[in-house]
């Protein structure tokens, strides 16, 4: 077990609970240090929970006997707030932070976690249902537990809220769009800490048309002009834009019909082939929804998979540069955009129409710069920390809320 002899004071907790995952950090206040963080995964299998002290070389793991595993994201919250309770006597969680997927059309920011809040969150779970009910588990049990300290809900989709009526809207009668059926775009807090760090180390550049790629088992972009999201691919729901790990990406709607009306699928069986089975999974023939996995096959349906994924970025890059009249900055990130150079190399390749001129020597290094110095595109590759932003937010108003009392 980690000991915490060096660690005394006050901490913020993070939790990012998904769907077969929770994902926790903890962070020294005020400096905001990470200096925990871990995750408990597949639950509701053979869960295994690690944990790094970020200091130290080694994680620490814990397996269950089959029959002790947490079952449940309740259950595996608890695990992980008795292992907090063991390891923590010398620091005082103040505020939990929670990643929460939708925040609807009403949250745009983060926001103290009340009732009526916690009730507004509940009505959206038809709307994120995959992942939603999970992110308000975790609040239930961090509430159970921590009892009357701050807890903070920052959204996925708060970021999107500056988009135009137009970059939101579907083309269907417009008393659906009143209902809350429109483009929210997800991924926020990735796309706010790339932004961030952007303005400090590329101030002029990240003021300018840049689209933020976010390419990881999910996957969406993110067109920004002077830091602000304007369009995404991402839209109602977590399906849209690109292909991902085992979602589908963009798709006719008349192949759902197609499917309901000939193939007699139900609702469940439509979304399970569409959240599960698809994207690079489906269509690399079941081979993986992994990239590493797909990059190290010979076979033809993986070299396909990554073929399509590869066309697809390429075309949301051209659609979300006409969005925007011109592109400046271009920034990979996520598991797949941050580490398979043969990705970026592919999409950046024969793009010079556009005004991307790649390194490929930099590309291959995996430096932060890839485009050469010809290149009227500055290409970047960054890694993203989602959990940073949540710890910054929750510090913040935890603050605000404790000066207040
Ligand atoms: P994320 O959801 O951001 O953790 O990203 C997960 C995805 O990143 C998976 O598809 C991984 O295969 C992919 N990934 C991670 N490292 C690499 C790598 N070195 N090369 C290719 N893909 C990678």
């Amino acid at each position: 077990m980690g000991n915490t002899n060096h660690m005394q004071g006050k901490a913020i907790l993070t939790i990012n609970a998904g769907s077969s995952s929770i994902k926790f950090s903890l962070f020294s206040v005020p400096q905001l240090n990470q200096f925990v963080v871990g995750q408990i995964d597949g639950i509701g299998g053979d869960a295994i929970f690690k944990i790094k002290w970020v200091d130290q070389p080694t994680e620490e793991v814990i397996a269950w006997p089959n029959n002790e595993c947490p079952k449940s994201h309740r259950e595996s919250l608890a695990c992980l707030i008795n292992w907090l309770h063991k390891a923590l006597h010398d620091v005082k969680v103040i505020a939990v932070g929670h990643r929460v997927v939708h925040g609807g059309q009403k949250y745009s920011a983060p926001t103290l976690i009340t009732e009526e809040v916690m009730d507004e969150l509940e009505s959206l779970m038809v709307l994120a249902p995959l992942h939603q009910p999970h992110n308000l588990e975790g609040i239930k049990a961090a509430q159970e537990y921590f009892g009357g300290i701050p807890q903070i809900a920052c959204f996925d989709t708060a970021f999107h809220r500056t988009h135009s009526f137009v970059d939101d809207c579907y083309a269907i009668p417009r008393y659906f769009y009143d209902k809350g059926i429109c483009r929210y775009g997800f991924h926020g807090l990735s796309y706010e800490y790339i932004t961030e760090r952007l303005m400090h180390m590329f101030p002029k550049e990240a003021r300018r048309k840049m689209i933020i790629a976010h390419l990881g088992n999910g996957a969406s972009m993110t067109a920004l002009h002077n830091g602000v999201s304007i369009a995404s691919t991402m839209g109602f729901s977590s399906l849209d834009g690109l292909p991902m790990g085992t979602r589908c990406g963009e798709i006719d709607p008349g192949v759902l019909l197609y499917m309901m009306e000939h193939e007699k699928m139900d609702a469940k069986a439509i979304s399970d082939i569409l959240y599960k089975e698809s994207g690079l999974k489906g269509l690399s023939g079941g081979i993986s929804n992994d990239m590493r996995t797909l990059e190290n096959s010979d076979l033809l349906p993986a070299k396909e998979a990554i073929d399509y994924y590869v066309k697809e970025v390429k075309r949301e890059i051209g659609a979300l540069s006409a969005l925007m009249a011109g592109l400046d900055v271009l920034v990979f990130t996520g598991g797949i955009g941050e580490n398979s150079s043969m990705i970026r190399a592919r999409v950046l390749k024969e793009m010079s129409w556009i005004g991307i001129e790649l390194d490929e020597d930099s590309n291959l290094a995996g430096e932060t710069i890839i485009s050469d110095d010809h290149s009227r595109v500055l290409c970047l590759k960054m890694h993203t920390d989602e959990e940073r932003v949540i710890a910054r937010h929750t510090f913040g108003l935890a603050k605000m809320e404790m000066s207040e009392e």
